[in-house]
């Protein structure tokens, strides 16, 4: 709403809570917009990137997304059987 309404349009904020794309992505900032970056942040990759879904879901498959985010999912992991040993 308000001022993100104008040039966030394509960028899906139903994004946040999907599974697949919660964990990493974001709206780009304005001047990443203005600049003709892309719409949406892969907060893991540092990188901003076109706000379709299918240019996310290529994001998401590249091997520098995949070593980050499995580094996060063995990080949670690992928190989580430290918790279950007791
Ligand atoms: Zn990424």
């Amino acid at each position: 709403m308000g001022k993100w309404g104008k040039y966030l349009k394509r960028y899906n904020k139903q994004w946040e809570s999907d599974p697949v794309f919660k964990a990493w992505i974001q709206p780009s900032t304005e001047e990443a917009v203005n600049a003709g970056k892309g719409e949406a942040y892969c907060k893991l990759c540092a990188t901003n990137l076109r706000a379709h879904k299918s240019d996310l879901l290529d994001h998401r498959r590249t091997k520098k997304h995949t070593t980050r985010e499995n580094s996060l999912a063995t990080t949670s992991r690992g928190r989580l059987d430290s918790f279950g040993t007791n």
